[in-house]
């Protein structure tokens, strides 16, 4: 499809209270993300349609932790034949893979792309916070469906006890992603029953969110869905799809495997060749940096 379709405003987290504060929601837009991760993994589209709903669920939980320097990693391991699905996230920065991102499946009967097929829905949703200079906070929840929309909701209500509406989609086809995003809207403590009542009216615009998204602006979306819900937007935030790999990084790891591999590794003579799941990109160690690496880690032996 040409790219003059895609809508062009970019991906972002659009903060916003209703009903006089009593509930929050947190609208997202991660189009050119999910495009990004789909042509970086080769994805089929089912597999381009998962990590088109992962990612605005995880720009959700980015977007309500608190700490500033906190990391976020999340593991959807369903069981499926798509395989586990991991997405990070720091800063609004966001990086995803996904372990078999070419299994295909057949649409399902009424013509979507069947998620949770792929993903599976025999395991769990796992939830790691990291903090700076803390220990890391580790939840875990049963997986629903593996459609991802119910399997969060699911999540945010229980695991974060919050009363929580969740609707995630991704519209795309043949390679092409037209649309991905969600919202995200949770009723907070002393949230009366009439403001409730008045929040849950809104599902059936969320039932089919990819296609809303797919064409409007968040900023029109929110005005047109809660007008009269005492709306007050509090801001806008851009999301970005970068990884955060390093040669540096992927060195210390093959010096982490210890003495013994790096000893075999040298004996082949061959060059090491690493591959960073999420980004894919590919670095080359010769053998003689691998040597140099020995070395080093005899240092660090003889420093104990
Ligand atoms: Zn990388």
């Amino acid at each position: 499809m040409p790219q003059a379709l895609i809508f062009p405003d970019p991906d972002a987290l659009l903060r916003l209270t209703l009903a006089n504060r009593e509930a929050r929601a947190l609208m997202i837009r991660t189009t050119r993300m999910a495009q990004e991760a789909s042509d970086i993994h080769q994805a089929s589209d089912v597999a381009a349609a998962a990590m088109g709903r992962l990612l605005p669920a995880c720009a959700m939980l980015g977007g309500l932790m608190k700490e500033a320097a906190g990391r976020l990693s999340v593991t959807v391991d369903g069981n499926g034949p798509g395989g586990r699905m991991h997405c990070g996230v720091k800063d609004n920065t966001f990086k995803i893979t996904v372990h078999n991102p070419q299994a295909v499946l057949p649409l399902t009967p009424d013509g979507r792309q069947d998620v949770g097929g792929f993903v599976g829905s025999a395991g769990k949703l796992i939830v790691v916070k990291d903090f700076d200079g803390g220990e890391p906070y580790t939840s875990v929840s049963n997986l629903v469906s593996g459609e991802l929309g119910e399997d969060f909701a699911s999540y945010f209500t229980h695991s974060e006890q919050t009363p929580s509406l969740v609707a995630l989609g991704c519209l795309n086809e043949a390679g092409t992603v037209l649309s991905s995003g969600g919202i995200l809207i949770q009723a907070l403590p002393g949230c009366s029953e009439k403001s409730l009542q008045a929040l849950e009216m809104r599902i059936p615009f969320f039932a089919n969110i990819s296609r809303e998204i797919y064409d409007r602006s968040l900023r029109e979306l929110a005005e047109n869905w809660f007008r009269d819900l005492d709306l007050e937007i509090l801001g806008e935030e851009p999301l970005t799809l970068r990884c955060d790999c390093s040669r540096e990084k992927m060195r210390r790891a093959l010096l982490a495997l210890g003495r013994a591999e790096l000893e075999k590794i040298l004996e082949t003579g061959e060059d090491t060749r690493l591959t960073c799941h999420f980004c894919r990109t590919e670095r080359v160690f010769g053998a003689g940096e691998v040597a140099k690496m020995l070395d080093e880690s005899e240092e660090s032996y003889d420093a104990h």
